[in-house]
């Protein structure tokens, strides 16, 4: 049980994502994380931030980081697969795709064993990284993060709500869940 957030629109996407973290924080305290556009307007990349400890140590981190981008994905973690460490925190980014999961993966065994059969090199304990990983595949493929979900999902057993973004498409964010509740907010005069 964690906690999610994501933004995409005018304002700091760290200010907007750092206080809706504040307010889930309850959600999950041994790790938290972001991941931010960043980069000159053409040649965004996600700039990824993770620290172990309550929301604070991550708030600390964050004060002298700044990003250029307006799409970005938090998360506060509560360990299901892997020890509370800021190699297992959220997001996980593989070739460009971030995410961040609340839940669990049930045959997170056999994906990962799939994966590993095709060469994968995984840099977490998490079952939340091997939906990057199947993502970044599938991104591949199509060109297209919400083509790419719609492939995943059948891949996927457990219950889940995460947040999907890809460095090639940074106006778009794909959230799909089969459980845990997810609200989506749409501001007036927002993008
Ligand atoms: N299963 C994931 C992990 O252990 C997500 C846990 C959570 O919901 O915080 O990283």
């Amino acid at each position: 049980m964690c906690g999610i957030v994501g933004y995409y629109g005018p304002k700091d996407p760290k200010d907007v994502i750092v206080g809706g973290l504040k307010r889930l924080e309850y959600r999950g305290y041994d790790s938290a994380g972001v991941a931010i556009l960043d980069g000159p307007k053409n040649d965004q990349h996600f700039k990824v931030v993770r620290a172990e400890g309550k929301l604070g140590e991550l708030a600390k981190k964050l004060e002298t980081v700044s990003f250029t981008g307006h799409l970005g994905i938090g998360h506060t973690r509560w360990a299901t697969h892997g020890v509370p460490s800021e190699r297992n925190a959220h997001p996980h980014t593989v070739d460009g795709v971030s995410l961040v999961h609340n839940g669990i993966i049930e045959n997170y065994q056999d994906i990962k064993a799939d994966l590993a059969r095709e060469g994968a090199v995984f840099s977490s304990d998490t079952d939340s990284e091997l939906v990057a990983h199947l993502l970044a595949r599938k991104v591949k493929e199509t060109g297209d993060l919400f083509k790419a979900v719609e492939l995943v999902l059948p891949m996927l057993t457990g219950a889940y709500s995460i947040l999907a973004v890809w460095e090639k498409q940074p106006d778009v964010m794909v959230a799909f869940k089969n459980g845990p509740p997810l609200i989506v907010g749409v501001g007036e005069k927002r993008w």
